[in-house]
């Protein structure tokens, strides 16, 4: 299927054939129904399988495996979940520290599995860099952020300041003003993990239905066009589509991602920049700005995209000229070098925004409902974890996973907090959006005044605090 390749740089980088599993024709009795076959719903299928070989599971795919965000993202695997400083914050120290091991852990366990069920999919942990890159404000901010992090408890094992010299080691950018880095992070060939772990949950007995989108869910039951499926467990993993099967779009903001891909550069250019053991770069602006060096030698770069109004998902990621002209300029102004290599890709998805800003695990016995999900752009690491979890939750193991302040073991949604109704949410998002741009583009113009700057900073500052 020619339009499942166009999805993003990964899933036309694929050697398979890319051809539909077989959609649910006929009624199901299963002990677990999952929604939706991207990472949150394998890694679910996959935990629970490997402890409980004789659960009956079937997996229901609106389209196909990798077709969502895990098809399409940037490929950080992160030892973290977004704001985890904030959840954890409240913790006793020795339990602090547990929480933070358990999601240091994660890149290392992918790393595990993926070796153990022979899933090449370009692993590579090379931790992180995140850089003052454009001007001196990100120097101070990524400082105050660094002590934040030692205040918690954090070392400088996980996470250490770079000189900008130190930095120049291993990324090298035309404004270096040093940066963070921590060995917790990986950087991998996205859509090979998806497929990867279609296959091996496929080996392990898990049925997984292609092209067939679920219409309606309820406790125990789920529905196609063509099919019902009776099921002990309904886990609905859908993240950013959460619009797809409501209530779940009052609780996951469908947000967009944008990403572009260079064509592979010479060794030459890569000797310019660095990145040489695949360490994964981002650049200190709330445009999220982020990228990796592709195990084919491209510069894949992303940064936040927009939200539509009501939440509609967009379906469309053929990226306007100023969606890729933005990312262009970005990439542009920290390797200049780079200005006019053609890009290859360009493409985007939605992904999933919880109220409060970090993800969720729950898991309801009385109704039978497992969710993970919200993990803001953060998922590829945590879609573990929360497969992990929800399977610890469903088999009743009361291990270290589903002790943590992101579990809820009773009360199932009530528990999620709801996004404001419409217009409210759209205009929030932009004004905080508008907010971080106009930040960027002040402090970014070294002729902008120091009031200026201040006010720039305090806007975008305010507006963030409106996020929690
Ligand atoms: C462009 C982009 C870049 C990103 N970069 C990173 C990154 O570098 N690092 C990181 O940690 N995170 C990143 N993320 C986030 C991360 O990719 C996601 O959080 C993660 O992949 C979510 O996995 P999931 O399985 O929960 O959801 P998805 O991968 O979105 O899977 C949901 C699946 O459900 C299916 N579905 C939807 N509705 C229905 C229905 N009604 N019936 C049946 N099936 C349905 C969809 O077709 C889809 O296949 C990025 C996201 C995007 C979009």
């Amino acid at each position: 299927m020619t339009a499942w390749r166009n999805i993003s740089l990964w899933m036309d980088q694929l050697d398979e054939p890319l051809k539909a599993r077989a959609a649910l024709e006929h009624d199901l009795d299963v002990d677990v129904a999952i929604i939706g076959a991207g990472y949150t719903g394998l890694w679910t299928a996959y935990y629970l399988k490997l402890q409980a070989p004789t659960l009956n599971i079937a997996i229901l795919e609106a389209q196909t495996a990798g077709f969502g965000a895990s098809g399409r993202n940037g490929g950080w695997l992160m030892g973290n979940l977004l704001n985890d400083d904030r959840l954890l914050a409240k913790l006793p120290a020795e339990q602090r520290r547990a929480s933070f091991d358990l999601l240091h852990g994660i890149p290392d366990e992918v790393g595990q599995v993926i070796a153990f069920e022979g899933i090449d999919c370009d692993y590579r942990k090379g931790g992180a860099l995140y850089c003052a890159a454009r001007y001196p404000e990100q120097e101070a901010s990524q400082r105050d952020y660094l002590r934040h992090l030692h205040s918690l408890g954090l070392t400088h094992q996980d996470y250490r300041w770079l000189s900008a010299a130190e930095l120049s080691e291993q990324l090298r950018i035309a404004r270096p003003y040093g940066g963070i880095f921590t060995p917790h992070v990986a950087t991998l060939q996205p859509a090979r993990l998806v497929r990867g772990l279609a296959r091996t949950v496929e080996r392990m007995g898990v049925r997984l239905y292609e092209n067939s989108p679920v219409t309606h869910w309820q406790p125990r039951q789920v529905r196609t066009a063509k099919a019902t499926v009776r099921s002990h467990w309904v886990v609905p993993a859908v993240e950013g589509y959460g619009v797809s099967l409501p209530p779940l779009g009052r609780y996951h903001l469908p947000v967009q991602s944008l990403l572009i891909a260079t064509e592979p550069l010479t060794c030459a250019q890569w000797q310019s920049i660095g990145l040489e053991h695949g360490q994964a770069f981002s650049e200190a602006s709330r445009q999220v700005t982020y990228g990796q060096r592709s195990a084919d030698n491209r510069l894949v770069f992303g940064a936040r995209g927009g939200y539509q109004f009501g939440g509609r998902l967009r379906q469309d990621f053929n990226l306007t000229d100023s969606e890729i002209g933005l990312r262009r300029y970005l990439f542009g102004e920290l390797f200049p070098q780079l200005k006019d290599v053609r890009i290859s890709h360009a493409w985007g998805g939605n992904l999933g925004m919880a109220r409060r800003f970090h993800p969720h695990m729950l898991c309801d016995h009385q109704s039978g409902l497992a969710l993970s999900g919200g993990y803001g752009g953060e998922g590829v690491g945590a879609s573990n974890l929360g497969g992990r979890t929800l399977a610890a939750l469903i088999l009743q193991q009361p291990n270290e996973l589903v002790r943590q302040p992101w579990v809820r073991q009773q009360g199932g949604l009530a528990n999620l907090s709801t996004w404001e109704p419409e217009p409210c949410r759209w205009l929030g998002y932009n004004a905080i959006i508008k907010s971080f741009v106009h930040e960027d583009q002040t402090l970014a113009n070294p002729g902008a005044a120091p009031w200026r700057r201040r006010l720039a900073s305090q806007l975008a500052n305010a507006m963030e605090s409106l996020m929690r």
